[in-house]
């Protein structure tokens, strides 16, 4: 090693506390491509909403420690994987539509942290403190002319949620035709993706993954699923309905 290598070295070390103060500026995932100074090209990045409502909110249905736990680890890590991928593996889709449609090319790690990313901030919106009352207007109209009743909807989906073996979500979508259509997927997958068993866009999805009820529910999938009915947030249903 040079004389003047070790002394940049030394000086570097020397000056941690403004190595340290340079660094905590960086952000923790570098968004832009390495080839950033070639073009301006910015990709499609994941962003974790806010939750739009109180950790504790939602209970007793969902408590409060799950809440933050699902929301600053689980969700928050999603965000950053998939975002680390995009950087990483070059992915240069510009929408998630883009993104999703083109799901079953990408890499397990994108793919999964994509789907943990979006499903999310899906699930934290289609939640909401709970108010007694039950669908109305073109909601509930909808909801019989696919399933019969809003009773008969509700076993349908419960039966979804329950029937997913292992990890993953229970989903209401609407398919290319209009029609209202229970369906769920397997881990982080959803309904948007290429691939997807039965595609169309998410009305409702309920997170089965045990991270999302264990620390109330236990092994109790059942109770979980069939308490979550009383915060759904049929407004926001109602907006993606259209
Ligand atoms: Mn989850």
């Amino acid at each position: 090693m040079g004389d003047s290598l070790k002394a940049t070295i030394a000086t570097t070390v020397g000056s941690s506390l403004i190595f340290e103060t340079a660094s905590a500026k960086t952000p923790q995932v570098d968004l832009a491509p390495s080839n950033a100074s070639l073009n301006s090209f910015t990709p499609f990045v994941f962003v974790q909403i806010p939750l739009p409502y109180e950790k504790n909110a939602l209970e007793p249905f969902i408590d409060t420690m799950t809440m933050d736990i699902h929301y600053t680890k689980h969700h928050a890590a999603y965000i950053k994987n998939v975002n680390e991928a995009i950087v990483a593996e070059n992915i240069t889709y510009q929408t998630e539509k883009e993104f999703f449609d083109n799901a079953s090319k990408l890499s397990p790690k994108a793919r999964n942290n994509a789907g943990g990313a979006w499903n999310h901030n899906f699930f934290w919106q289609i939640m909401k403190p709970h108010v007694e009352g039950t669908p109305n207007g073109k909601v509930l109209e909808a909801i019989d002319n696919s399933f019969g009743s809003m009773p008969k909807f509700i076993e349908q989906f419960n039966a979804a949620a329950m029937a997913r073996f292992g990890s993953g979500w229970a989903w209401l979508i609407k398919d290319s035709d209009g029609k209202l259509v229970i369906t769920s997927t397997p881990n982080q997958d959803n309904p948007l993706m290429d691939d997807a068993e039965i595609k169309g866009t998410p009305l409702l999805g309920l997170d089965v993954w045990e991270h999302a009820y264990y620390l109330k529910y236990q092994n109790q999938r059942k109770e979980y699923v069939s308490n979550w009915w009383n915060i759904v947030n049929w407004d926001e249903v109602a907006k993606l309905l259209g």
